[in-house]
């Protein structure tokens, strides 16, 4: 019998079958066949630290002899306590107090009910809308599907049924770009704000690096810019470093490029190095302190079941520790450094007529293609190299863990780079 799994993203009639994975180690798994795939993707990029890592296994299950599960209503535990000092520790400067969910949508769900509430508490209920950008991805519930992209953001068809929010484009000028060269995005940025800002509760943005949008990627200078217009008018500025976020951009968190504190930042995927599925909503002094007051109203009213669950936050803490005591951050220069070289000084493959783009950022890398069946066949054929690809429409990225070996490295980009020379 066919297996009754509805796989995500899958069309029905054209997908193939899904390979079962028995296991992994390192930066890659393997199939119950016995064949090995290098996972270029790193699982939708949380498996930071690979597969099997021997840490982080023994901290869940040190942590399963102890508690697996307790409410957080009314209730706390170590794990969760330690976890959001950490958290509060190593994000931008003030930031400090963290709401626990258990997905990065739940985590922008609860961001932008904390900002609507927030200005609701300020007297300012008009304030109610999102301000989000062209190529966002925010996540697949309702409240998160109403600010991706509304055309290419997969989820059109559903536009009848989601809330109305406000787009300003997506920003166009490149990571290294100087700062007048952001000065016609951050036009277009203010350009909505003047309009609209009466409505206008957030702007939400993924802070340099568009990842599921085509890992568009732009400069610090922009985002020091909007966080300048958030403050100008009154709109709160939150962060979705769901995938910047644990070093993907090549610094800890995407904000640090542009030394900018959001008033909300919102963390998941890298979080537990993908060993557990959890997220963190963290909110500034200001925000958190409008919610002090004696009204029914002041109460936020949200608290998923498993949020804080003992075993994610204690793996969250040692995938922290691992990613500390074993300089990470040194790891991905290195492996940027790497696929830099092995992609965008490859003139043959910028010259390639079906090549538009080709893009490194930290540990993220992208080969822009002019349409969608340019890709076509790719994962097969990657498989077939022994890589684990999975283009997004038009773009075929590697983000991989960040313990892949150089080795290995050239594995995937040569695997990417093969398919053009085929
Ligand atoms: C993956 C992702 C989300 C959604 O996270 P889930 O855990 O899949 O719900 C939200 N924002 C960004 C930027 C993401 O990459």
């Amino acid at each position: 019998m066919k297996s009754p799994i509805w796989h995500p993203y899958a069309h029905l009639k054209t997908q193939t079958p899904a390979p079962k994975v028995s296991g992994g180690q390192g930066a890659c798994f393997t199939l119950e066949t016995g064949e090995q795939l290098l996972d270029a993707t790193c699982s939708w990029w949380c498996m930071i630290h690979g597969y099997g890592h021997p840490r982080l296994i023994q901290a869940i299950r040190d942590q399963a002899g102890e508690l697996c599960h307790v409410m957080l209503g009314g209730l706390s535990h170590e794990p969760a306590d330690r976890l959001a000092r950490e958290l509060v520790r190593i994000t931008p400067a003030g930031l400090n107090h963290v709401f626990y969910s258990d997905s990065g949508s739940v985590g922008m769900e609860v961001a932008m009910k904390m900002a609507v509430q927030y200005h609701r508490l300020q007297d300012k209920p008009h304030k109610h809308r999102m301000l989000a950008l062209m190529k966002a991805y925010h996540g697949d519930t309702a409240g998160c599907m109403a600010v991706c992209d509304p055309e290419e953001g997969m989820h059109g068809l559903f536009s009848g049924y989601l809330p109305q929010h406000h787009f300003a484009p997506a920003p166009t000028a490149a990571f290294d770009a100087d700062k007048a060269d952001v000065h016609h995005d951050l036009q277009a940025l203010r350009a909505v704000l003047e309009r609209h800002h009466h409505e206008i509760a957030a702007l939400l943005m993924e802070p340099l690096l568009q990842a599921a949008g085509g890992l568009n990627m732009t400069s610090p200078h922009y985002v020091k810019g909007a966080r300048q217009l958030c403050d100008e008018f009154d709109v709160l500025l939150i962060f979705d470093e769901v995938a910047t976020g644990f070093g993907r951009t090549g610094k800890m968190f995407a904000a640090d490029h542009a030394e900018v504190t959001p008033d909300i930042m919102v963390l998941s995927k890298g979080l537990t190095g993908g060993y557990l599925g959890h997220a963190a909503t963290l909110a500034t002094g200001r925000v958190h302190d409008a919610f002090i007051g004696d009204s029914p109203e002041h109460a936020f009213m949200h608290g998923p079941t498993f949020m804080g669950n003992p075993l994610a936050c204690r793996v969250a803490l040692e995938s922290l520790a691992v990613f500390e005591q074993e300089n990470y951050l040194d790891k991905i220069a290195r492996l940027s450094e790497l696929l830099r070289r092995e992609l965008c000084d490859d003139t043959q493959l910028r010259q390639h007529p079906d090549v538009v783009d080709v893009r490194v950022l930290g540990a993220a890398a992208v080969i822009e293609t002019r349409c969608a069946d340019n890709l076509e066949g790719v994962g097969e054929f990657a498989r077939r190299h022994g890589v684990w690809l999975r283009p997004i429409g038009r773009w075929l990225y590697t983000m991989p863990a960040y313990i892949t070996t150089e080795e290995q490295i050239r594995r995937i980009t040569s695997t990417m780079k093969a398919w053009f020379q085929r």
